[in-house]
């Protein structure tokens, strides 16, 4: 299929082979996660710098360092999200300037969009049948849609937990759902054992594209203030934080700048496998054995790139904790209340991560803080609202 000029392959990150983008999964020889790969020294600064909705809808206008060009791109106008300014934040934070991006504008309300729109690119170019994946919720939808876009029949298998407005959505964008007892791991597991046809698996970092396609909220970011000091994202799959390291780790490879922000990863306290490695300096994540949140999308026991996120948080100088399920609730509340954004669970925990952060002093007054919301509070509301009601509200 036709590729982007710098694009050079995909480079496996276990082994280090390197494969055409007719490779479409994990390593053949090794099993490791492929990475896109590009010649930086083909790409200037300006490539990425001032682009317009001229070069491309939505995130697609960074195709300089995507795989694909814009003019193929399966775009809904995924990425090109506001950067809020939150100065009320910014005073309880103590910091000179607090923002969040808000990822819940994407066309089906998650940051993961962005990845999903290269993926269903490469897919629909192969014509491949039938796209499957398993999903916490937000990811089934968005496969759904773009399934829907490429003209691909698509599964997603989701836990039983998954939210209502998820579940629902997968089957209005035309996708087929199977519900799963049990967590995320399970639904994982259930893709293999019931699907017995061969599939286009759009699996975080089975596919090489979806952290690809989170990546362009680095380059969004520096368009609208440059390199700011910390960025806080919340982390299920890990892709999320993977993505924005590497974009950031772009900027600097092409020579935007020569800076990159401290980036946190927080995860909720009854399931944080990545951050428990983290913090113990282990080199591999273990599972999470009993995962216990009520922030379902982050409740990923196993993740798939655990492995990644550990090695993006050493390259971003970063940190990774946990917050309870109470502080990211009332965070979510806190900032519908008076920044206006609905922000769901998953931003309960990044904006909980960034108070916790400003409590321990890891944040210094001239400071700019940007906080990634990775969906839609409208997506949850009775999560959100049963939080209230324990506090008698
Ligand atoms: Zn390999």
């Amino acid at each position: 299929m036709e590729t982007t000029q710098a694009f050079r392959g995909l480079d496996c990150t276990g082994c280090g082979a390197s494969f055409d983008a007719n490779e479409h999964g994990r390593c053949p020889e090794c099993g490791g996660s492929l990475d896109p790969a590009y010649d930086y020294d083909a790409v200037e600064p300006g490539d990425l710098l001032g682009r317009t909705s001229d070069d491309g809808p939505g995130h697609w206008r960074y195709d300089a360092l995507l795989p694909f060009p814009a003019t193929g791109g399966l775009s809904a106008n995924e990425g090109d999200t506001p950067l809020v300014r939150t100065d009320r934040l910014a005073e309880e934070l103590g910091v000179a300037a607090a923002y969040v991006k808000d990822e819940g504008r994407n066309p089906t309300g998650t940051v993961l969009d962005r990845g999903m729109s290269v993926v269903a690119t490469a897919a629909a170019d192969r014509g491949l049948e039938p796209l499957a994946l398993a999903a916490a919720g937000n990811a089934g939808q968005s496969a759904a849609a773009y399934a829907g876009r490429a003209d691909l029949r698509s599964y997603a298998f989701v836990p039983s937990r998954t939210a209502f407005s998820n579940k629902a959505m997968v089957n209005v964008h035309g996708g087929d759902m199977r519900v799963v007892g049990g967590r995320y791991a399970d639904a994982a597991a259930a893709v293999d054992d019931q699907l017995e046809t061969e599939y286009h698996s759009l699996q975080e970092f089975t596919t090489p594209y979806r952290h690809e396609g989170a990546k362009t909220i680095a380059f969004e970011l520096f368009a609208d203030v440059g390199v700011p000091d910390a960025v806080v994202v919340p982390v299920g799959t890990g892709e999320l934080l993977v993505g924005v390291v590497k974009g950031f780790r772009e900027l600097r490879a092409v020579g935007a700048t020569e800076s990159l922000p401290s980036v946190y990863a927080v995860q909720p306290e009854g399931c944080a496998p990545i951050a428990t490695a983290w913090q113990a300096g282990a080199d591999a994540v273990e599972a999470w054995t009993r995962p216990d949140t009520i922030v379902g999308e982050l409740e990923i026991e196993e993740p798939a790139g655990g492995d990644r996120a550990l090695a993006a948080l050493a390259d971003a100088d970063g940190d990774a904790f946990a917050v309870p399920d109470a502080d990211a609730l009332e965070s979510a509340v806190t900032v519908a209340q008076s920044e206006v954004l609905e922000v769901g669970g998953p931003g309960g925990v990044a904006l909980a991560g960034a108070w916790r952060l400003a409590e321990e002093g890891d944040l210094d007054a001239a400071e700019e803080v940007v906080v990634v919301n990775p969906d839609a509070g409208g997506k949850t509301p009775d999560v959100l609202r049963s939080h209230l009601m324990g506090k008698g509200i």
